[in-house]
């Protein structure tokens, strides 16, 4: 590999306050209590700000602020919001450099994903409901969908804000109010759209973001002044809240985790192939719900195909997140680098064999190098738990039966890729894969316009596209 002179990106663009309050009907508030969390940027481990920690009471305001604004946003016509999104839209254009700093310093995620392929799908998400907003009787659910009310939505930290927008972006085209809690770790660009809402006049209390940790978010979906919840993150945690939402007349969707299947035919072009699998696992540094974390390779390639990849996870560069040369930045805290650590070490005991590319690690930060297992059973748990990061289980098939039989092994259903030059196998694999997305010579491909969402234990409910308004609609 030869060697590229550093391109760091200026963070001289990003106003980071040194202490944020809450964001409660469209102003900035002190919460009640005088607990605060320190935000971190986990490639240097320095501290970018401290952040108010809500409690019952701040929760209680912010449902409180959600509700008395739903009567003048949900009355106000369709046209009418839809100009506030696309003003919305148009301004998180304007400041997308600095989101996409700010998202890389708090996140550690490398400039080039969130410049390319973050900001701009936050931007087209605003975009694509904002045109929904006022076709909302035409788009199948009866000729007067009505919203529901006040939405808690609970998101997570691996695309902090391109899981607000999938959250408030149908929210609002619909006419429901919001109150969002962004994760503990990663809440630094929910609140540069406090300050963008203001920007956009958008009445106060229509949106409302309350930051803290996983106490915030269960006092949120457990307020009763709340109709509809939109939670993604781990599983263990969605179970929870549909358990203490059973019986509740609140409506949910779940959006959980994943352990995807990428399927590598023998007649797949090979190269691509490469590219897809590389860009499955190891963008955002594996932090993603529907990663293709199991390769399945036919077994008459399987020499080739990792002799490949091996030289291709050689040319990565790890490294500082905000150089726009880096492929693979920083792992999001310790706890998620000490999780990825225990099962990779799991995966060595049980017996798999483990590969990294000579890798030079950064001193202070969270680092884990792009890592695959070869000699991966199922029963293993690199090949049955998510691992939530750069770690690759590689197992083998001989027919296209095995390989469908291997994918759906496992509790979870988010996503799967294939991988062959047939469209005829393509489509009979695709009508057996139990996963809400299944990518056809490609993987982790998005769009405004397509639903996305889970089979079994990734959850229920799809966001995006037209069907993404259903989970915001009283049908
Ligand atoms: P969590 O599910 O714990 O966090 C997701 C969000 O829920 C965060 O905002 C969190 O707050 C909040 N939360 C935590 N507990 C509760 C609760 N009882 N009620 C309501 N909200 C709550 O995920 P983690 O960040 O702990 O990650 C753990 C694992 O989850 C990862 O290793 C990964 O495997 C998986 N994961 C999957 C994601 C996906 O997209 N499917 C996304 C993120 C994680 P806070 O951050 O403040 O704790």
């Amino acid at each position: 590999m030869f060697e590229y002179a550093p391109a760091p990106e200026s963070r001289e663009i990003v106003d980071i306050r040194p202490s944020y309050g809450l964001f409660i009907n469209g102003e900035w508030v002190e919460p009640q209590g005088e607990e605060r969390h320190k935000t971190v940027n986990p490639a240097t481990e320095e501290v970018l700000a401290e952040v108010a920690w809500a409690g019952e009471a701040d929760v209680d305001r912010a449902v409180q602020a959600a509700a008395k604004a739903f009567p003048v946003w949900s009355a106000m016509p369709g046209a009418e919001r839809a100009k506030y999104l696309f003003r919305i839209a148009r301004i998180i254009q304007e400041r997308a450099r600095e989101l996409a700093v700010l998202e890389t310093l708090d996140n550690g995620k490398p400039i080039r994903e969130s410049r390319d392929v973050d900001l701009p799908l936050v931007a087209a998400h605003f975009f694509y409901y904002a045109g929904w907003a006022d076709k909302l009787a035409y788009a199948g659910f009866g000729p007067d969908p009505r919203p529901l009310g006040v939405a808690g939505q609970v998101i997570p930290w691996n695309f902090p804000l391109l899981m607000l927008a999938w959250k408030i972006a149908p929210a609002l085209a619909c006419g429901n109010t919001v109150v969002l809690k962004p994760a503990e770790t990663t809440p630094l660009t929910a609140l540069a759209f406090a300050d963008i809402c203001r920007q956009a006049d958008l009445p106060p209390g229509v949106v409302n973001i309350v930051t803290g940790a996983g106490g915030t978010g269960a006092a949120l979906v457990n307020h009763p002044g709340v109709d509809k919840v939109a939670f993604t993150g781990s599983t263990e945690v969605g179970r929870l809240i549909a358990r203490s939402l059973a019986g509740t007349r609140k409506k949910l969707t779940l959006e959980l985790g994943g352990k995807a299947a990428n399927i590598v035919f023998d007649d797949a072009p090979l190269d691509q192939a490469v590219e897809g699998i590389v860009n499955g696992i190891f963008f955002n540094q594996g932090h993603v719900c529907c990663a293709g974390s199991r390769l399945l390779v036919q077994e008459s390639i399987a020499a080739d195909l990792l002799e490949a990849l091996k030289r291709r996870l050689g040319t990565l560069r790890l490294g500082d997140p905000l150089d726009k040369n880096t492929d693979i930045g920083a792992i999001n805290s310790a706890e998620q680098l000490a999780k990825i650590r225990e099962l990779s070490e799991a995966g060595e005991a049980e017996g798999a064999e483990r590969w990294s590319p000579a890798c030079p690690i950064p001193d202070r930060g969270y680092w884990f190098p792009p890592t695959l297992f070869t000699g991966v059973a199922q029963s293993h748990r690199i090949a049955r738990e998510e691992i939530f990061g750069p770690v690759l289980s590689v197992l083998t098939f001989r027919t296209p039966a095995e390989a469908v039989e291997k994918a759906n092994n496992t509790p979870y259903g988010l996503s799967a890729g294939v991988w062959t030059e047939k469209a005829s196998l393509m489509l009979w694999m695709a009508s057996r894969l139990r996963a809400g997305v299944v990518w056809s010579n490609t993987f982790n491909r998005f769009d405004p316009a397509s639903p996305f969402g889970g089979f079994k234990e990734s959850g229920y409910g799809r966001e995006g596209g037209r069907h993404g308004l259903e989970g915001y609609l009283a049908l």
